[in-house]
């Protein structure tokens, strides 16, 4: 009972700070109750209702099987550090965490089943942040929180820190237009992680969560300075809740993102041996553009514009 009426009023608090937030600032002409809002308020009451408690508690454990370990001498080192030094570093630390474990999400076709989940909402507000699948919720808590436990970081500034990120996710999945101006290379934005929704370049591009630095340095930053026109999977959906919670379970339909640029890369290395798709460069060449055409049809059914990016690199 307590824990159904926490959950009313969690969404009564968040409704009332990014709905007026959404209205005022608006990043894309949406109704309120827009496309499939009632599968992502599935999504949120199962967050709170059902997958919140194990979640916590897969986490304690981790951290009583760590104590098991010689850390000791670890954590004394950084407890002797400054306050501040200790806190930019749990920052920096669960952030390129969070950034590598995410690119390996659109990468391993065993995680991109859970991960997919969370790509399939067709519009982006605070409550699409929501669309996760449990398993893939437990895999990014489990790698943001799990430096900061080896790090010796209290039970209850952890709670503390995963109620800002927490918060920070719904920002930066909300129907917001604001940006942090001359902190945009230090700071993350709405328009950012609506760039690792949008339908063609869905997660090939900003895998960073607090600060986009990570994106920066290893070449997925994307950032055309307007937001996206279409949000979603190219791939075949399962649709309603249960359906979405269910489908990693069954036999895999489709094809993930990364995997068609691989198949690019395969098609045009065989039907133009002169010119194959570079790993690390940019993708814009109108041989690769007329292959990914003829390709896309073939393997995944997406655009050739998502090959013409010049700030599009292959997810590795
Ligand atoms: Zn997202
Ligand atoms: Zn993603």
């Amino acid at each position: 009972m307590q824990v159904a009426l926490d959950t009313l009023l969690s969404f009564a608090l968040l409704s009332a700070v990014f709905v007026p937030l959404e209205r005022l600032f608006p990043a894309q002409r949406q109704r309120l109750l827009r496309s499939e809002w009632g599968i992502d308020l599935c999504f949120f009451l199962g967050q709170y209702l059902l997958w919140t408690a194990p979640v916590v508690a897969l986490l304690v454990l981790v951290q009583r099987k760590l104590e098991l370990l010689p850390l000791a001498p670890l954590r004394a080192f950084v407890q002797a550090q400054p306050l501040w030094l200790q806190f930019a570093v749990a920052i920096a630390i669960s952030d390129a965490s969070i950034y590598w474990a995410h690119r390996l999400s659109h990468r391993s076709q065993f995680l991109w089943r859970f991960h997919r989940v969370h790509h399939t909402a067709p519009a982006l507000d605070w409550l699409a942040a929501h669309r996760e699948h449990p398993f893939d919720n437990a895999y990014t808590r489990l790698v943001e929180n799990l430096p900061l436990i080896v790090l010796g970081v209290p039970l209850h500034l952890l709670a503390g820190f995963a109620v800002f990120r927490g918060l920070w996710a719904l920002f930066i999945h909300s129907n917001v237009a604001l940006t942090p101006g001359p902190l945009r290379f230090v700071l993350g934005a709405p328009r950012l992680h609506h760039w690792h929704h949008e339908l063609a370049r869905g997660g090939q591009v900003n895998f960073a969560n607090l600060s986009p630095l990570m994106d920066l340095v290893f070449g997925t930053y994307h950032d055309p300075g307007v937001f996206p026109e279409r949000y979603g999977l190219a791939e075949p959906l399962a649709h309603g809740y249960l359906a979405q919670l269910i489908e990693p379970f069954k036999p895999r339909r489709g094809a993930r993102p990364a995997q068609s640029v691989q198949a690019l890369n395969t098609y045009c290395l065989r039907e133009m041996p002169n010119d194959p798709l570079p790993s690390t460069s940019t993708v814009n060449t109108a041989n690769v553009v007329s292959a990914s055409a003829a390709l896309s049809k073939r393997v995944v059914g997406i655009s050739s514009s998502s090959f013409q990016s010049p700030s599009l690199r292959e997810s590795r």
